[in-house]
C-alpha cells in the first residue's frame, strides 16, 4: 500500500459531517497518512481545530474567497487567538478567485493580504486557493513586501512562468482530481515541470473527483489516482512518486 497524502481536504464540509468517522476510519485503511484538512466558511474552524487534534490531520482555518461576505473587523484578532491556542495550525483556503467575475476583487485581495499578515506574524504556511487572478496576487505580495512564502499552491494550473515565480517565492505545488483526466494538458505540463521536492497530491474533498470516481464526492483516499497519474507523468515508478511527496509533506509540516 502506498503512503498517501493528501495536502487539501474540506473534512469540516457540511456534505462529510454524518459519516466522518467512517470517513477517517477508512482514510487510515486506505494508507492515507497525513492530511491537511482546510476551513473554508468561519463557522468551520472550531471542528477543524478539533480534527487538528489526531495525529495525522494537520489543521489550517481560515476565510475562503467565495465566502468573504463572512468576514468582519474582528477577523484577524480571531485568527491570532485561534494560532495561539494551537501552535500547528496554518492558514487556509486563502486567495482570489475572478472565475466568475472580477467585481469582488479589491476586498478579496483585502482579505488576502490580512490573513497572510498573521500567517507572516506567526510564522505559519498557507493553503493558497487562485483562480484566474495570478497577477493580482503577485501584486498583493508586492503590497505587503513579501518576498518569502511558506505554504501551498492547491490545484496548481498556472503556466511554467507563474510556476517558477510561485516556486522562487518557496512554495509547493500540487495537484488534485483534474490531473487525472486525459484532456487536461495544461495541468499535465504542470504536473512534469514541478520540481521533485516541491510537489503534492491532494483531493479538495468533497470535490473534484479523479476520473475513476467521476460523479462522485471525492474522498481523501481518491489521492491515490493522483499519484499514479503524476507517476505516469512524471515517468517514474509509483512508489517513488508517493515517497516524494511523503518527503516534501515532512519539510512543509515540520519545517
Ligand atoms: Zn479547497
Amino acid at each position: 500500500m502506498l503512503p498517501l497524502y493528501d495536502a487539501h481536504a474540506h473534512l469540516a464540509d457540511s456534505r462529510l459531517q454524518d459519516s466522518l468517522p467512517a470517513i477517517l476510519q477508512d482514510c487510515r485503511a486506505h494508507g492515507i497518512k497525513g492530511i491537511l484538512a482546510n476551513a473554508a466558511h468561519l463557522s468551520e474552524w472550531q471542528a477543524i481545530a478539533k480534527l487538528g487534534e489526531q495525529p495525522d490531520i494537520h489543521p489550517a482555518i481560515g476565510l475562503h474567497p467565495f465566502f468573504i461576505d463572512e468576514w468582519t473587523d474582528d477577523c484577524p484578532a480571531r485568527l491570532e487567538q485561534a494560532l495561539l491556542a494551537t501552535p500547528s495550525t496554518s492558514i487556509g483556503e486563502i486567495g482570489l478567485d475572478a472565475w466568475t467575475s472580477r467585481d469582488e476583487l479589491p476586498k478579496q485581495k483585502e482579505i488576502l493580504a490580512a490573513q497572510l499578515l498573521v500567517a507572516k506574524k506567526h510564522h505559519r504556511f498557507v493553503s493558497l486557493h487562485n483562480r484566474r487572478t495570478w497577477s493580482d496576487f503577485f501584486e498583493v505580495l508586492k503590497e505587503l513586501r513579501i518576498t518569502e512564502l511558506h505554504g501551498i499552491c492547491h490545484h496548481f494550473t498556472g503556466s511554467p512562468e507563474i510556476a517558477r515565480k510561485l516556486l522562487d517565492l518557496g512554495l509547493y505545488l500540487s495537484f488534485c482530481g483534474p490531473v487525472t483526466y486525459p484532456d487536461a494538458r495544461r495541468i499535465h505540463a504542470a504536473a512534469v515541470f514541478a520540481p521533485s521536492d516541491r510537489i503534492l497530491s491532494e483531493t479538495d474533498c468533497p470535490d473534484l473527483p479523479p476520473l475513476p470516481c467521476k460523479g462522485q464526492l471525492s474522498r481523501p483516499w481518491h489521492v491515490q489516482f493522483v499519484v499514479e497519474t503524476l507517476a505516469a507523468l512524471r515517468r517514474i515508478s509509483a512508489p517513488l512518486m508517493a515517497e516524494q511527496i511523503e518527503q516534501n509533506w515532512h519539510a512543509l509540516v515540520f519545517s
